[in-house]
């Protein structure tokens, strides 16, 4: 099924573990099942939680070489590629639409398991130019969600625009010795994953946006950089469209899967994955 011709869906993904890239479970089977559920990409942005940076960066390499940014993984992670191509129309286009800030061509970086471990689901064939954009670590949530609304532009031009990180995202909570999966999960981090999945679906996204104000909060995001990917797709959601959460559990103590696409709402057709 085939919708939404005239704006390309939107997606958040918590991508967890980077073992995720090379294991078919519950998570990664829903990324590759959700992909198929929208038209083909022209071009994928991606912001990820692994790319931050004093500045805004854009990669501009043709090929982006596959960063393996982890350590203590089995050697098939480290020998995993993604060989998508850039684009250098979708970095022309990027620093087009993005007037709040400037955005730097950097040919340092590429891709970092927060785009290849889903890349490597949603688009296994690695045949669509992805282009990553960093999120500056000098600045406050509002700066990252106006840069979003700037790159909803974008959406109409066939580019589908990827979040990667974890909404809730703290290892203080992992039971160092105990399996992953054995890991208590926290009651807190239930409640916050439920508070943010009601607000974006509200589109209330004012204590969203200020969420270093409130404790519960703070919990789920004692770093910036697992929720900030977050701010970017909320900045460039359309009124006109729902969203549509799936993977939403917390694993390991305290990370939240929680991933969402958005869906034009229309008129007619199934519009469920
Ligand atoms: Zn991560």
């Amino acid at each position: 099924m085939i919708e939404n011709k005239e704006i390309m869906p939107a997606m958040f993904i918590g991508h967890g573990s980077p073992m995720n890239a090379i294991e078919k479970n519950e998570f990664s089977l829903n990324w590759a099942k959700v992909a198929k559920t929208i038209p083909t990409p022209k071009a994928i942005l991606c912001i990820s939680a692994h790319f931050e940076t004093g500045g805004t960066y854009i990669t501009a390499n043709d090929e982006p070489k596959t960063i393996h940014d982890f350590g203590g993984f089995p050697k098939a992670l480290f020998d995993f590629q993604y060989p998508a191509k850039g684009s250098s129309d979708l970095v022309t286009r990027v620093k087009a639409v993005v007037t709040s800030t400037k955005v730097n061509s950097s040919k340092e970086w590429g891709l970092d398991h927060g785009s290849w471990s889903v890349l490597a689901h949603l688009y296994p064939k690695a045949n669509i130019p992805v282009v990553q954009l960093s999120m500056d670590y000098t600045k406050d949530a509002e700066f990252h969600f106006r840069i979003g609304q700037e790159l909803k532009e974008l959406r109409k031009e066939g580019v589908l625009i990827i979040g990667s990180g974890n909404i809730v995202h703290n290892f203080e909570y992992l039971e160092y010795g105990k399996p992953f999966e054995a890991t208590a999960i926290q009651q807190w981090a239930t409640e916050a994953d439920e508070k943010l999945r009601d607000e974006i679906q509200r589109r209330d996204f004012e204590e969203i946006i200020n969420y270093r104000n409130f404790q519960l909060y703070r919990l789920a995001a004692p770093t910036p950089e697992h929720f900030l990917p977050l701010l970017y797709i909320l900045g460039c959601l359309d009124e006109e469209e729902k969203v549509e959460f799936f993977n939403t559990k917390v694993v390991g103590g305290a990370f939240s899967m929680t991933s969402f696409i958005t869906r034009l709402i229309c008129s007619g057709g199934d519009e469920n994955p």
